[in-house]
Formats: C-alpha cells, sequence, structure tokens
C-alpha cells in the first residue's frame, strides 16, 4: 500500500518550476475550466533522483516528449530546458533523494474536444518520497488481485503515451484490488496474456530464466529496460514474450518494477504464494546499487 502522504500536496513549502518561473508550492494553480481535466489533455513523468541525481533523466525527459506527440500536444519547452528546470527544481528545494513528477498539459483557453485554440503548459515539483509500497513488505512482496479489467488494445487508445488519460483505468483496478485486501492489481491484455500491474511492469522468474511480458501493448517502463539490462550483464537469461495467466503457478518468483515501485517482489497473486527468491534479490540489490551511483551491476552483485 502507499504510504500516506504526512502533508496534502498543495500545501506545502518549497517551490514547482511553472511555465519557466520557479513559483511558490502554494501558488502552482491551473484553474478549473483547464482543458486537461476535462480530457485528459496531458502527459506526465515520473521520476526519483538518488543522492542528488535524477536517475535515467534524459530517457524520462525524453519518454516525455515522446508521450505529448503521440496525443498531438504541442511541447512548450525545449528537451535542453526540461533537464535544467528539472535540475533547479532539485536545487530549489534542496533535495537529494527524491520523487519528481514533470507534466504537460493543455490549459484553459478553450473547451471542447476540438483543442486547436488551447495552450500548453509545464511544470515540475519534486518532493521527499520513500518507497512506493510500504516497507514491511521488503520480505514478503506484495499481493496482487487479478483484476476483471484489461489493458486497452494498441488500437483503442495512445497506449505508449503515459498520459493521464490511461491513468483513470489504473486507479479504479487499484482501488477494487485494495478493496478486495491486496496491494495493487494485475491487469491482462486485450487478448488475455499478462500485460502488467497498475503503475509498474511484471517480471516472473522460472528455471532461473527472466520472463516479461512483450511491452507491445503497455507503457515500456524505463525500470522493466533497466532491470532487463542489469540481467544481461550479470548473465541472467531473459525472455520477452507473450505469458500466459495459466503459467503462474510454475512461475517460481514473481516481481515489478516502476520509478516509483522500483523493484518490489510479489508475494502472492490471487490464491497462489511466491517466495522473495534469490534472482529478485539479486536484480533489487543491483538496481539499488545503481540507482545510487555504486558500483556497475555486474561487479556489485557478484561481491
Ligand atoms: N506501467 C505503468 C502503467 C506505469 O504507470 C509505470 C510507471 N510509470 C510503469 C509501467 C513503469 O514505468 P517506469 O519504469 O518508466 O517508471
Amino acid at each position: 500500500m502507499a504510504q500516506p502522504l504526512a502533508k496534502p500536496l498543495d500545501d506545502r513549502d518549497g517551490f514547482i518550476w511553472l511555465d519557466g518561473k520557479m513559483v511558490p508550492w502554494r501558488e502552482a494553480k491551473i484553474h478549473v475550466l483547464t482543458h486537461a481535466l476535462h480530457y485528459a489533455t496531458q502527459v506526465f513523468e515520473g521520476e526519483r533522483a538518488y543522492n542528488g541525481r535524477i536517475f535515467k533523466s534524459k530517457e524520462h525527459s525524453e519518454r516525455l516528449i515522446k508521450s505529448a506527440g503521440l496525443i498531438y500536444l504541442p511541447m512548450p519547452y525545449s528537451f535542453e530546458v526540461l533537464e535544467d528546470a528539472k535540475k533547479e527544481v532539485l536545487k530549489a528545494n534542496k533535495l537529494d533523494n527524491a520523487y519528481m513528477r514533470a507534466m504537460v498539459w493543455r490549459g484553459s483557453e478553450s473547451l471542447g474536444v476540438d483543442f486547436s485554440q488551447t495552450k500548453p503548459h509545464m511544470m515540475i515539483a519534486a518532493w521527499d518520497w520513500g518507497r512506493y509500497f510500504s516497507p514491511e513488505i521488503r520480505d514478503t512482496g506484495i499481493a496482487l488481485k487479478t483484476s476483471k479489467w484489461r489493458k486497452p488494445a494498441p488500437d483503442t487508445a495512445p497506449i505508449h503515451s503515459k498520459s493521464s488519460c490511461l491513468y483513470n483505468l489504473s486507479c479504479i483496478v487499484k482501488h477494487e484490488s485494495m478493496q478486495a485486501g491486496y496491494t495493487d492489481g494485475l491487469m491482462h491484455d486485450f487478448e488475455g496474456y499478462i500485460a502488467e500491474s497498475t503503475g509498474s511492469n511484471f517480471f516472473a522468474v522460472k528455471d532461473g530464466v527472466l520472463i516479461t511480458p512483450v511491452a507491445d501493448r503497455f507503457l515500456n517502463g524505463i525500470t522493466r529496460q533497466t532491470v532487463l539490462q542489469i540481467a544481461h550483464d550479470l548473465g541472467v537469461k531473459t525472455e520477452e514474450r507473450r505469458v500466459r495467466p495459466e503459467e503462474l503457478p510454475s512461475f517460481e518468483e514473481i516481481f515489478v518494477t516502476g520509478s516509483a515501485a522500483e523493484v518490489t517482489a510479489v508475494g502472492k497473486i490471487d490464491s497462489l504464494e511466491y517466495k522473495v527468491g534469490p534472482v529478485t534479490k539479486r536484480l533489487r540489490q543491483a538496481y539499488e546499487d545503481l540507482v545510487n551511483g555504486a558500483a556497475p551491476a555486474a561487479k556489485a552483485a557478484n561481491s
């Protein structure tokens, strides 16, 4: 379960970068007739800084720009401005370890599904945010409930854009899973294969091989790509393929990945139970070493 926030997000000290200026936190506001609020004409990034360094910052900035393009949202600022502004936000808020949101959205210049008269806006905020899931799950893993909801097919939604238009479904699935006593939901794709969780990608281990669904029908997470690279560097065999739900009982370990979730072990899916196994632990450690700027993954995991 996500940790409750100590203070509401609109009532904090600090600064938020908004449309080219660093503004006091509580003054970073938008109007109720903002287009994005009505039609989800918005894209965003969730990233983390460790020891003062934004992990995979360029990749996140590039994805934000790509996400915007996929929904015809013009970027109001360049890649370079975005990169600089992210660093400025950390500095202005005196943060070394932080979760960061960058967002681009359509403003309140007009309303209706014709968005042509609206202007794009951009903001960046960062705050101290520890673990996405509560710390005690490190040893037990989270519990996932298979959702009745499926990820939309690639021709029914802009699935490769990290846009809020896709996240209403994630919120519904998360809510239903938590109501049923689970930590999070596991979603199938439009053909019934395992896709991902509400905000993280899915990995399984079988006979020492790391298996993950092909990311052609959901977000190809930056953490997912990083973990696949780490596994490759460590000599762990990897397979990107369709994963059938009937395979779940044969898996030895399961974990999920995301910038917020990092590498999080799964202890349960519906009535099936899993141990936090050696491959998960090894990859989790290597990921943590990498984001913290420690020794390269291969070295760190061998030591
Ligand atoms: N899938 C979904 C639906 C997500 O929201 C996220 C988090 N952004 C991910 C996967 C993982 O992506 P990343 O590793 O780039 O954070």
